[in-house]
Parts: C-alpha cells; structure tokens; sequence
C-alpha cells in the first residue's frame, strides 16, 4: 500500500505531460559497504511505488542488488551480451515483485565483458541511446565498490550521481577521492555529470562520531549533501537478507520511512528543476 505522503507525487513526469526523458542515476563509493546497494533497492523501489517505471541496474560483480531482490539473471553473463549486442535492456531486464520495478542483473565481471572498453567508446552512447528508447522513467545503477572499469561505466551511463556515506571514521576521505573521480568522468562529456547529492547512511544518533561525522559532511558540503538522513535500522538488512525491498518488508519501520522521503526528496528537487 502506497503511503498517502507518497501520492501526490504519483505519475510523476508522465501525468504533467511533459516529454518522457530517462534520467539515469548512478550510486557510487569506492568505499565498501556504505550502502549503496541499499539505496539501490529501496529507492529505486520507492519511485516504483509512486508509479514511476524504474529500472535498476546491477553492475556490481557480487550481485547483491540482483539476490536483494530474489531475481536469477537469465543468462550467465547479461553485460557481456549487452555489450557484444546479442541481447538487448528490454530483453535482459527481469520484472520484480514490486510492480513498475525491473532489474538488469548481475553478475558484472569486470575483465571479460568489457573487451576494448574505453570510456571514448561508441558502444557506451550507444547502450545508453538504447536505454533511452526503451519506457523507463528512472533508471538507478548499483556500481561497485571500486574505482575500476565498472564504476567508470556506470558514471559515463549516468546523468546524475548519488554518493552514500557512511557516518564513521574517514568518511570525508572516502568523499574526496569519489568527487576526484567525478571530476574525471566529467572530462569530454558535453552535458556534465551532476552531483544529485551525497546522502548520509547508517547513521547512529546516539553515536558521537556519527553525529560528528554527519556535522562534517555538511560544514564542507552544504549544497550537496541531501536532507535525508538513512538511519542504522536492521530492519533494512534484514529486508535485503530475505530478497525483498523495505517497503514489503517492514514498511513502517524507521529504514523504510527514510528511503520514503529520499525518494520524495528526489522527486521534489526533479520537479523544482523541471519548473
Ligand atoms: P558494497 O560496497 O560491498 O557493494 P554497499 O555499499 O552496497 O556495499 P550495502 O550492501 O548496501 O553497502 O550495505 C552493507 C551492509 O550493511 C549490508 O549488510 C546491508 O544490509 C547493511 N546496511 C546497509 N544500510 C543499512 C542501514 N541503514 N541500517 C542497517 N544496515 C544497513
Ligand atoms: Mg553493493
């Protein structure tokens, strides 16, 4: 059941009439464990349920969004047959038990599929034209926790990136290096990468160094760091342990509330840009 909060934002894009444009968001860290494939999820699971038709994209070759979500890829290697054309996004991407709500799966392997890969490569504008033909509204890319060919992918597919941080030590390190590389992705691209934000994760209020670390994060980063606030909450580990996303789960806990607002959050800053 959609909460009533959610609703005024349903249909979104699609119901204004305005020209339906994929936007292609990507989450990235090179730092593991941050909760990205979290988001990934529950985000992407949240537009789903405000009538938004969603893709997400599992090019992290541990696969977690693809087990998160109890799907079993259909083929060994969907990137490597994505990329050497024999098969297509439509064909690949599997429905899951949230309607609006597919996923491209992993595994990702980094080395094999990506043979004569260059971020210069006509085969990266081409997929993502592609993408662009095909009905989504959003399309959220779960990257890997690494600087490797993958996470270049998946920022040379996106238009915008999402940065999770977790409230601990040597978050703003973490931050730095991930903005680094940002700024390269951004070198020759004619439309540039947008910072959609950076989202503070597993926050633990009654933990001094996360408060501290939160405190941080926002002094140097006041415009990008986004008012939703993820909470620790089990309640979302669990939710992925079992295959499904938070709003099935437990939806009234407090994980499921917060990727609630990020989603409404999102929205709201969509619709102010479009305005
Ligand atoms: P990796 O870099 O390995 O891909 P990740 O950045 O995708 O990791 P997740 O897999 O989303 O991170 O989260 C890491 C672990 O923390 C998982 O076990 C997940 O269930 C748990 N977790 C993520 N977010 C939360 C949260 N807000 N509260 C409690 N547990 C969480
Ligand atoms: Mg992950």
């Amino acid at each position: 059941q959609l909460p009533d909060t959610l609703s005024p934002l349903r249909g979104g894009a699609a119901q204004e009439g305005n020209s339906r444009m994929t936007q292609v968001l990507a989450i990235a860290s090179q730092k593991g464990g941050v909760g990205k494939t979290t988001t990934a999820i529950n985000l992407g699971s949240y537009l789903a349920q405000a009538g938004h038709e969603t893709l997400i994209i599992d090019l992290d070759p541990q696969g977690n969004a693809t087990s998160g979500l109890s799907v079993r890829s259909p083929v060994p290697t969907p990137l490597s047959d994505l990329w050497g054309g024999q098969s297509k996004w439509q064909k690949l991407a599997a429905p899951t038990a949230i309607p609006s709500l597919a996923l491209f799966p992993g595994p990702a392997r980094s080395g094999e599929p990506l043979e004569g890969f260059s971020l210069r490569s006509a085969r990266i504008a081409d997929l993502r034209a592609e993408l662009d033909a095909a009905s989504w509204d959003h399309v959220i890319i779960d990257s890997p926790p690494s600087l490797g060919p993958l996470t270049s992918l998946s920022l040379a597919w996106a238009d915008a990136v999402l940065v999770p941080v977790q409230c601990e030590y040597f978050a703003m390190e973490g931050l730095t290096q991930m903005l680094e590389l940002v700024d390269r992705a951004n070198q020759g691209r004619s439309k540039p990468l947008e910072i959609l934000g950076i989202l503070l994760t597993l926050f633990s209020e009654t933990h001094q160094l996360s408060v501290e670390v939160a405190t941080e994060v926002r002094k140097y980063f006041p415009r990008e760091v986004l008012e939703t606030i993820i909470p620790r909450d089990i309640a979302l580990a669990e939710a992925t342990s079992h295959g499904e996303p938070v709003c099935r789960y437990a939806p009234r806990s407090r994980g499921a509330w917060a990727y609630l607002n990020l989603a409404k959050e999102i929205l709201a800053n969509e619709c102010a840009q479009a305005r």
